[in-house]
This record gives structure tokens, sequence and C-alpha cells, in this order.
């Protein structure tokens, strides 16, 4: 699916979260959000996942705007990973991730579907923990066990809020990769909140840095990931080195706030 959003601001109460922010995913496209805490990257995913309501702007789903489209409809659409999730101890993983498919299924889970939930349990690598109950697993376990069941709702619009935070480094390639390929084969788009900025540098097509709720960078993650904006944004100095790989930052060192201290 298509997502454009435009000029969105959000206040709440007092404190503006975001201001004037627009962007546009294109289906099978992975949009990287960056910024630092506070800067408004979950206030962004809520807003179009519909949780919130926004203060201005507009947010459209293929043309539609998405507080106007029946929530029934919008649940089989979106596919939302939050930042911190809660969730029912009596839950095997396969229900947990059967879950994902409720928007789809009429009366019966068919054979179909079943197929669908093992499909998203092997993406990610986590067959052998079909039966175990979700409080029985690693916080990375568990979090791959909701990547995998917004990949079994396969959805047009994928919301994923830092959902590498409590994976080791080997475990978030592999579900940014598992991501990637999702989206491509199944032309959805994907929005995603990152702190790692080599994940978004070598996983999104594009990247938009917030700080502050304002946009501080958007377009081509070399364009945007850049030292300068970097030490501005995120206060932090840091060199991009060119490998045989690729190009990765390279954090350095906190830039100081005060002279002196
Ligand atoms: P991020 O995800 O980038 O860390 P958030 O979107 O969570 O940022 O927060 C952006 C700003 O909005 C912060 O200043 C935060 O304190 C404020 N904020 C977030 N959620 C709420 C809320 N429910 N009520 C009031 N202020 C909030
Ligand atoms: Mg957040």
């Amino acid at each position: 699916m298509e997502l454009v959003v435009d000029k969105l601001t959000k206040n709440y109460g007092d404190t503006r979260a975001l201001d004037c922010v627009s962007f546009s995913l294109c289906p099978g496209n992975v949009l990287a959000l960056v910024g630092p805490n506070g800067s408004g990257k979950s206030t962004l995913i809520k807003i179009v996942a519909t949780f919130f309501p926004k203060t201005s702007g507009s947010v459209l789903l293929d043309g539609n705007d998405v507080f106007s489209i029946d929530p029934a409809e919008l649940a089989r659409y979106i596919g939302y990973v939050p930042q911190f999730f809660s969730y029912t101890k009596y839950s095997t993983v396969f229900e947990m991730v059967l879950l994902g498919r409720r928007p789809h299924i009429k009366w019966t889970v068919t054979k179909e579907e079943l197929e669908r939930v093992q499909d998203a349990l092997d993406a990610l690598d986590i067959g052998h923990l079909a039966g175990k109950y979700v409080d029985e697993l690693s916080g990375g376990e568990r979090q791959k066990v909701f990547i995998a069941r917004a990949i079994a709702q396969e959805p047009g619009l994928f919301l994923l809020d830092e959902p590498t935070a409590s994976l080791d480094i080997r475990h978030q390639s592999e579900v940014m990769e598992v991501i990637q390929h999702f989206a491509q084969k199944k032309r959805s788009a994907v929005l995603i909140a990152v702190h790692d900025l080599n994940l978004a540098l070598r996983y999104a097509d594009s990247v938009l840095m917030l700080h502050e709720g304002r946009t501080a960078g958007y377009g081509h993650p070399e364009n945007v990931l850049t030292p300068e904006q970097i030490e501005r944004v995120f206060g932090i100095e840091s060199e991009v080195v060119t490998t045989r790989n690729g190009k990765f930052i390279l954090p350095l060192r906190a830039k100081k706030k005060t002279a002196g201290i």
C-alpha cells in the first residue's frame, strides 16, 4: 500500500510532539524512522495506526484518510509491532501468531491459515517454539513472536516500533532481512523506528530523521545519515567509513554539551 503523511502535527497538552512532518512511502519500500529518545517516533507510528488522534495534517493510505477507514478493514491493512507489548501468558507461540490472521478469518480456521502461521514462524526461525507459552520465552524470542504475528497478518502497511531492541546482533540482521524480503515479496510498505543507524543505512530505502518532533532530514539513507546531521541531532561525533561490504557509521564520542565540564 502507499502511505502519504502530510504536515502531521501532534500536541499532547502543551507539548508539541510532532511539528508539520511530511513523507511518503511506496509499496515494497522500507522507511526507517530515526531520532533521539523523545523525538516523536512512537507518536508518529501510533497516529498512523490511528491509536491516537492527530492535531492537524493528514495520513492517507492508498489515498484514503486512515481515520475514515472502518477499524475492521484497517486491521487487515495495518500490522503493528509496538515498542512495549502486553500479552497473555496463557497463549502458546502458535496461538499468538495465529491471532495475526484474525482480521482475515471468517468462521473457521482453514488449513491455509495454519500454513501461513507456520510460514511466519519458519521465516523468523522460531518454529521450534510453537508449543511454548509466551511467558516461557526470552525477551528476544518474544519480540520475534510479535514480528511473526504481524508477518502472518500479511498487512499492506507494516508499522514496527524498535522491533530489534531486545535482539542480539545476529537476530537484528536476521529480522531486518525478513522484513525487507517480506516488503519486496508482498509489496508492503514498511515504516520502522530503529535506534541502530547502521541498520537504517543498510536496510532502508529512505530515512526520516526526527529531532524534537521536527523533520531534521528526509531522503536517501546516505544523504540523511551524514556525520554533520548525526552530530546536530544526536550530539555525537561519528565517521562514515567505506568498506568492501558497504558504508558504516562509526560513532566516535559524545559531543560535550558545556565547555569545561
Ligand atoms: P520517541 O518514540 O521518539 O522516543 P515519543 O513519540 O514516545 O518519542 O515521544 C515524543 C514526545 O511526546 C516526548 O516528549 C514524550 O514525552 C511526549 N509524549 C509521548 N507520549 C505521550 C503521552 N501519551 N502524553 C503526553 N506526552 C507524551
Ligand atoms: Mg518510542
